[in-house]
């Protein structure tokens, strides 16, 4: 096999294991490559980079960026980029400030609604010796909501309070997706759009990869249906952008994995390697239009 889970999450966000046990796991899944894509934080990527030489499967470094469009909720993920770039460190800080008041907001609105949950018990739940880089979401106010017996599950937690377009859910000030893509791409990353199959909204996924916005689109995705992962395979096709897949686990609780478990959605690893070129391409434009060159560098 030599397949690549380029879609998991870490206790650097809202996944349940260790940056290093997600690895061993792909590992264990005969994996070639693993991605480790955490909302809105770099934070678990090192600690990957050395389980890689312990379990000799290749990390992907990423990041899945929040954006919307038109009110909508859009992910945006970012392989290769440089994560010690100041620039882009501050630009995610950004948007982990943005999350930390989006998550007051639910935790205010929850209250509104008679739903008694404290900070302290969504901390709690999220784990208290969280790195300040890691970023608390959604299902750590679910895992808190259940801890005090609001609802029975995590899924119950978002049917009936967090999910967009229920009584809890708080759509914070986001940036657009291409503003995200920009921001990859300025880190020497490539930009891929997250399960698209989750939108409703083929028509801003088609305007993302017209045109080079965007280098690839999530075909393979753990939410998507087989209808789907042909869709968005052909829409890559006729882009020439790359198809990328991944489970997107976040873990398992209670024998349920989120959203499922690693391997089950892949993409051949040859799709990093053009992931990587395109990276590499990112690096060179960036490169030829960095001030002080005189504007004289050749193209
Ligand atoms: P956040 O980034 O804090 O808004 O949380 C997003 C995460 O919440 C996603 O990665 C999913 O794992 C989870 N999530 C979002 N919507 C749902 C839903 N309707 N049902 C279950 N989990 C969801
Ligand atoms: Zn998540
Ligand atoms: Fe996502
Ligand atoms: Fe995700």
């Amino acid at each position: 096999m030599n397949r690549a889970d380029l879609h998991t999450h870490t206790t650097a966000s809202d996944g349940l294991h260790k940056p290093s046990d997600n690895v061993r796991m792909a590992a264990e899944a005969g994996l070639a490559a693993i991605g480790i894509t955490d909302h809105d934080t770099v934070a678990g990527l090192d600690e990957a980079r050395q389980a890689a030489r312990t379990y000799g499967v290749e990390v992907v470094p990423g990041v899945e960026i929040s954006t919307a469009h038109d009110g909508q909720d859009i992910h945006i993920l970012g392989y290769f980029a440089d994560d010690r770039d100041p620039v882009f460190l501050a630009r995610l800080a950004s948007q982990r400030r943005v999350r930390d008041s989006r998550n007051e907001l639910i935790v205010a609105r929850l209250n509104e609604l008679g739903v008694r949950l404290s900070w302290e018990a969504v901390l709690d739940a999220a784990g208290r010796d969280r790195g300040p880089d890691e970023t608390v979401g959604r299902p750590h106010i679910a895992e808190a909501l259940v801890r005090m017996g609001a609802v029975s599950s995590l899924q119950e937690a978002f049917d009936r309070y967090l999910a967009e377009g229920k009584p809890a859910y708080v759509l914070p000030p986001r940036i657009a997706p291409a503003e995200a893509i920009a921001w990859i791409h300025e880190a020497g990353g490539a930009a891929v759009v997250a399960h698209p199959g989750l939108y409703g909204a083929d028509d801003t996924v088609e305007a993302l990869l017209r045109d080079g916005v965007a280098d690839g689109v999530e075909a393979y995705h753990s939410d998507h249906t087989a209808e789907d992962e042909r869709r968005y395979a052909d829409m890559a096709a006729r882009y020439g952008v790359v198809a990328t897949g991944g489970s997107d686990f976040h873990g398992e609780r209670k024998g349920r994995v989120y959203h499922g478990p690693i391997g089950s959605r892949s993409a051949d690893a040859d799709v990093v390697r053009a992931l990587m070129g395109r990276a590499k391409d990112r690096r060179a434009a960036r490169l030829s239009d960095s001030p002080g060159d005189g504007g004289t560098a050749s193209d």
